[in-house]
């Protein structure tokens, strides 16, 4: 039996380790010091933001801004429904209430349409939500410009939850850097990870500024510790921040072994009945951290459960596409806006392994098992 493939890995390049021991030998084992300030620094000017905040996670990073954005209690916010939880799980924490938008086909995220039909009518009825939450999914940007002008035009801010999304471009500009800002995760599967952190992006400075308190535990400036408002442990660590910065080294390696791995694939599978890759729409460059595809079992003969049990007896790791949140019992009293898209996304999709260590014999292995899965 094969070594067990894993979906996404964490991959390591060469100089992680020299930061890691820069740390050290500063003694900044700390979340605080300069591998930080330098992380922060380096990661805003690769993605195009005047300034970045290093929190422990994209969990954390979100619920930050929600609450610089004015969430509070009783509140409605409108995210993506085809997600995973983590997109949702925030708002609660403020105890407002998620309502939960379709995909389009074209990119599987965010449908503008619905959303900018949504707003439409929650102006004319009053009740405009102070927030929406736009997510960028498996390395693929949502359709930005339709869904920023909505919530420009009716002064809602916009969240951009593109965790998944760094090293993708809408139209040649980084996910995450469109709305009033934008967040990053480095979790262990992510498509760079410092084992867990997050990141929060903006080019506004007083939302950084506000959002580093915050993740320090709000602390006034005085040697006693004065404090007036409520804060949190949320700040990422200097060694783990020593560690994303080796990652971001090689993060345009890691976006073109992940095409390629996509390409691999696309060109063997594409062909099979019933199959279908998660498109790459006109305004993208998607940064393909998964590959996805559904299989429609009416055309396939078999359906995804099928692939991903035949996957499993061969130790080899592939997950259902996420299930959307209007499907999830957590969130069965929320309000979703259409719903159909992510359903059959959900019921058909499914990730393949895209670990960017991965051997060819592995991905050869892979998609062998998967042709004959489906009768090729
Ligand atoms: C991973 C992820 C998050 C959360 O990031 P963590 O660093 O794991 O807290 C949020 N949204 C999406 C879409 C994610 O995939």
């Amino acid at each position: 039996m094969n070594e067990r493939i894993f979906l996404s890995p964490p991959h390591m390049g060469d100089l992680e380790q020299e930061f890691v021991n820069e740390a050290f030998a500063s003694n900044f084992i700390a979340p605080v010091g300069p591998q930080i300030n330098a992380f922060e620094e380096e990661f805003a000017a690769l993605v195009g933001t005047k300034y970045a905040a290093a929190v422990s996670s994209g969990t954390a990073a979100l619920h930050l801004l929600l609450r610089y954005a004015g969430v509070t209690a009783g509140d409605e916010v409108i995210c993506s429904t085809f997600t995973f939880v983590a997109s949702a799980n925030p708002i609660r924490y403020l105890g407002a209430s998620p309502v939960f938008i379709d995909s389009d086909a074209k990119s599987w995220n965010m449908d503008p349409r619905l959303l900018v039909a949504e707003l439409d009518k929650r102006h004319r009825e009053g009740r405009l939500p102070k927030v929406v939450v736009l997510v960028h999914l498996y390395g693929q940007p949502a359709d930005i410009d339709p869904i920023k002008q909505a919530c420009d035009k009716y002064n809602v801010a916009l969240l951009e939850d593109a965790a998944e999304a760094l090293g993708s471009q809408y139209k040649g500009q980084a996910p995450g850097t469109f709305g009033l800002a934008g967040f990053f995760s480095f979790n262990g599967n992510k498509i760079i990870t410092t084992s867990g952190g997050g990141m929060v992006v903006s080019d506004d400075e007083e939302l950084i500024q506000k959002v580093k308190f915050w993740a320090t535990q709000a602390k006034n400036d005085a040697v006693h510790y004065e404090h007036t408002e409520i804060g949190y442990n949320y700040r990422l660590s200097n060694v783990l921040a020593a560690i994303g910065r080796g990652q971001l080294k090689v993060l345009p390696d890691r976006v073109r072994e992940k095409r390629r791995i996509f390409s691999h694939y696309h060109s063997a599978l594409k062909d099979l009945p019933g199959v279908s890759f998660m498109p790459e729409p006109d305004f993208a460059h998607s940064s393909r951290w998964l590959t996805c595809l559904t299989v429609d079992q009416e055309q396939a003969g078999v359906d995804r459960d099928a692939l991903i049990r035949i996957l499993e007896k061969n130790n080899i790791e592939s997950r259902p596409t996420w299930k959307p949140m209007h499907l999830q019992p957590l969130y069965r009293d929320c309000e979703v806006i259409g719903g159909e898209v992510a359903a059959k996304l959900f019921q058909q999709g499914i990730c393949l392994p895209s670990g960017t260590a991965m051997s060819n014999n592995d991905l050869c292995l892979i998609v062998d098992i998967i042709k004959k899965c489906l009768g090729a």
